[in-house]
């Protein structure tokens, strides 16, 4: 069996919806992989709606009877989009799971801004992402308490918090009351970048290039020890790669693997 084989949904039910088919034909013209539809309770130990991608396909994964089904549909296949665009990721020596996070979070204040620009009523999404927050933010806390270099695995988080203040407000206040030298970096990377953004591929690459310097600045000024120092450095001497050649690196059996763990059955 190879990812291609797993059963899959109609995309057809769901282009009723003008923002749905409006990302999906954006995602369909810019990529020449398959992009496959799947219920999210073929893989049970993943709780929200997600996206994987490799040589061959995009697949997406939604729970079809969720009253947010439009506004989840659109959100992966804007993950999708920004991919295809040429959007990047880090390529540093970083802890592994940095790296997923990472490029995961960055791509978030683009993708609020783009689904509002499909002409999605994000006032029934932002509830949903209010319970998100709270619970990452719970998560971090316990983190701070227990991991001196805590701060250098959220400050992504933060920053990206910064541009949605409107919702995030609260729980950037309640962070900060935990761990103000993140804050006040995340906040400072903000102030840097919130004029370029992330429109475009441009626009993308500057600020995250601003982000790399404020990030690795952190851990110099603020982190203990030579691991934290050595950590700067990495970040320093990263450079941005395309999540595309990435993901066109990942091969059929990789995915496999993955979508197992996350407990898809595979008969037979
Ligand atoms: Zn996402």
């Amino acid at each position: 069996m190879t990812p291609l084989d797993i059963p899959n949904l109609n995309w057809d039910a769901f282009l009723g919806n003008s923002a749905v088919v409006s990302a999906y034909q954006d995602l369909t013209k810019l990529t020449t992989r398959t992009v496959l539809l799947h219920p999210l309770s073929l893989i049970p130990r993943v709780p929200q709606s997600c996206y994987c991608a490799w040589s061959d396909a995009i697949h997406i994964f939604i729970d079809e009877s969720s009253e947010r089904v439009h506004h989840s549909l659109v959100h992966e296949l804007l993950h999708g989009i920004l991919v295809e665009e040429g959007y990047c990721r880090i390529a540093a020596r970083l802890p592994n799971s940095l790296h997923g996070m990472f490029s995961n979070e960055m791509q978030h204040p683009e993708i609020f801004r783009r689904m509002e620009a499909y002409g999605l009523d994000m006032s029934a999404y932002w509830p949903h992402w209010v319970r998100e927050l709270r619970g990452s933010l719970a998560d971090m806390l316990n983190e701070v308490v227990v991991d001196r270099h805590a701060g250098v695995s959220h400050m992504p988080q933060l920053f990206t918090w910064f541009y949605f203040k409107h919702v995030s407000a609260a729980h950037l206040e309640e962070y900060r009351h935990a761990n103000s030298a993140a804050y006040v970096a995340a906040q400072a990377a903000y102030e840097e970048t919130k004029g370029l953004g992330f429109a475009d591929m441009e626009c993308h690459r500057q600020s995250f290039e601003l982000f790399k310097e404020h990030w690795s600045r952190f851990c110099t000024d603020h982190l203990p020890g030579s691991f934290a120092q050595q950590l700067a450095t990495n970040i320093r001497e990263g450079t941005l790669k395309p999540l595309l050649d990435n993901e066109k690196g990942r091969s059929a059996e990789e995915i496999m693997t993955l979508l197992i763990s996350k407990g898809l059955h595979v008969a037979g």
